[in-house]
C-alpha cells in the first residue's frame, strides 16, 4: 500500500502546488477516510490572496466528503464500516474544551491554524488531501441520493443553520438578507423553509436574475435604492423581524441594524474586512429592544441538521455548485473562485482510482 498521497499544499501567497506527503495513519479510534470532494471556501480563498494569515506550509479545505476505507480495531462498525460515505465536520475541535463541552465546538479555545488534524504531517484543515484520519464523533452520514459534491456543502450549510437558529426565525416573519453570495442564498433558503417572506438586497443583477430562477421575487438593489427606506417601505414602515447581513462592509453593518423592526434580530454572520468599527445608537437599540448578535461557524448539531437538510432532499444545493476541478487544476478552481459571479467551486479527489463520484 502506499504510504504518500496527494494534497494542495500552500506554500505561501498565491502559491499552491499538488505535492506528495505522508498519508495520515489511523488511532484505535479512528477511521480513514479517502476523501473524494472539497469545497473551496471563502477563507481558503484570502489565504491565497494573504488576507487569512497563516504560518506555510499549510493544507487548506474544511467543506470535505469522501468514503471510509479502514477502521481502527476500537471504532464500532454496525455505525461506521469501510464503504460509509461521509462528510468530515469539525475536525479542528478538540472536544473536551469547556466550548466545546457547551456544544461551541467551532469556538474551540483549542483550535489554532498551527494545529494539525486528520493525522497529517503538515498544519492546516487537511480537507485538500486525498486521505484524513478521522475520529468518528466528526463524521456525519450521507444518504444515498446525495452525490460527494453536493456533501461537500454541509460545513458552509450548518453555519448558516447556525445561524438561522439563532435568529429564531418564525411563521411569517420578515426576513431581510443582505448579499446573496452563496452564504446569503443559504439565508435566503432556509428562512423561507421556516416560513418567512424573505427580501434580498443585492446589487448584482445577474445575482439579481439566479435569485428570481430560486423563486426569490422580493429584491431590492442598494446601488440604485435607499435600502433601509426601501426595506421600511416594504414591510408597511415597521422593518424587519430579521436581518442578516452576510456581506464584510462595517458600514453594511449599521444599515442592517436601521432596517430592524421593534424587537428586531439583527445577526452579523460575515467576517469583517477590514474591521472597522461602527457607529449605533445605544438608545435606539434600547429604545427599539433590538437584538443584536453575531453568528459564527457551526457546531455538531448544526452538522446533523445540515446533514438531514440535504439528505432528504429539503435543500438542493446543485444550483450553488459553479464546477468542478480536479486536484491536479486546484490553481485553475482557485482563480475560478475567487471571481465574484462563482458560487462553490469544487475540488474533486482520488478518481483515478474510482469513478464513483
Ligand atoms: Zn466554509
Ligand atoms: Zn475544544
Amino acid at each position: 500500500m502506499m504510504t504518500t498521497m496527494n494534497a494542495a499544499v500552500f506554500s505561501g501567497i498565491k502559491q499552491l502546488d499538488v505535492e506528495r506527503i505522508d498519508k495520515p495513519k489511523i488511532k484505535d479510534d479512528e477511521v480513514l477516510v479517502k476523501l473524494k470532494a472539497c469545497a473551496l471556501c471563502t477563507w481558503e480563498q484570502r489565504v491565497f490572496t494573504g488576507i487569512n494569515k497563516v504560518h506555510f506550509p499549510f493544507i487548506g479545505g474544511h467543506e470535505e466528503s469522501g468514503i471510509i476505507v479502514d477502521v481502527g480495531p476500537k471504532v464500532d462498525t454496525d455505525l461506521w464500516r469501510v464503504g460509509t460515505r461521509v462528510v468530515v465536520g469539525l475536525l479542528t475541535s478538540c472536544g473536551y474544551c469547556d466550548n466545546c463541552r457547551t456544544g461551541h465546538e467551532g469556538s474551540c479555545t483549542r483550535f489554532s491554524y498551527e494545529n494539525h488534524v486528520g493525522g497529517l504531517n503538515i498544519r492546516g484543515m487537511g480537507g485538500l488531501a486525498e486521505y484524513l484520519a478521522v475520529p468518528v464523533t466528526k463524521l456525519f452520514k450521507i444518504g444515498d441520493q446525495l452525490t460527494y459534491e453536493e456533501a461537500a456543502l454541509t460545513e458552509p450549510l450548518s453555519c448558516v443553520v447556525h445561524s438561522v437558529d439563532t435568529a429564531k426565525v418564525e411563521l411569517g416573519d420578515d426576513v431581510v438578507v443582505i448579499g446573496a453570495g452563496i452564504m446569503g442564498v443559504f439565508h435566503a433558503i432556509l428562512a423561507r423553509e421556516r416560513g418567512a417572506r424573505v427580501i434580498i438586497s443585492e446589487p448584482d443583477e445577474n445575482r439579481q436574475k439566479f435569485l428570481k430562477q430560486l423563486g426569490f421575487d422580493d429584491l431590492i438593489n442598494p446601488k440604485t435604492v435607499d435600502p433601509v427606506n426601501t426595506i421600511k417601505t416594504l414591510i408597511e414602515g415597521n422593518g424587519a423581524d430579521v436581518v442578516f447581513d452576510t456581506l464584510p462592509i462595517s458600514p453594511v453593518a449599521e444599515q442592517a441594524v436601521s432596517m430592524a423592526a421593534i424587537d428586531g434580530r439583527v445577526i452579523l454572520y460575515s467576517s469583517f474586512h477590514p474591521d472597522t468599527p461602527i457607529s449605533i445608537s445605544p438608545h435606539t437599540l434600547h429604545r427599539r429592544m433590538t437584538k443584536l448578535m453575531g453568528s459564527a461557524n457551526s457546531d455538531s448539531s448544526d452538522f446533523l441538521k445540515a446533514m438531514k437538510l440535504l439528505n432528504n432532499g429539503t435543500v438542493d444545493v446543485k444550483p450553488l455548485i459553479a464546477g468542478t476541478v480536479p486536484l491536479s487544476e486546484i490553481n485553475k478552481g482557485m482563480l475560478w473562485a475567487l471571481k465574484p459571479e462563482t458560487y462553490r467551486v469544487i475540488v474533486r479527489l482520488n478518481e483515478s482510482d474510482d469513478k464513483s463520484i
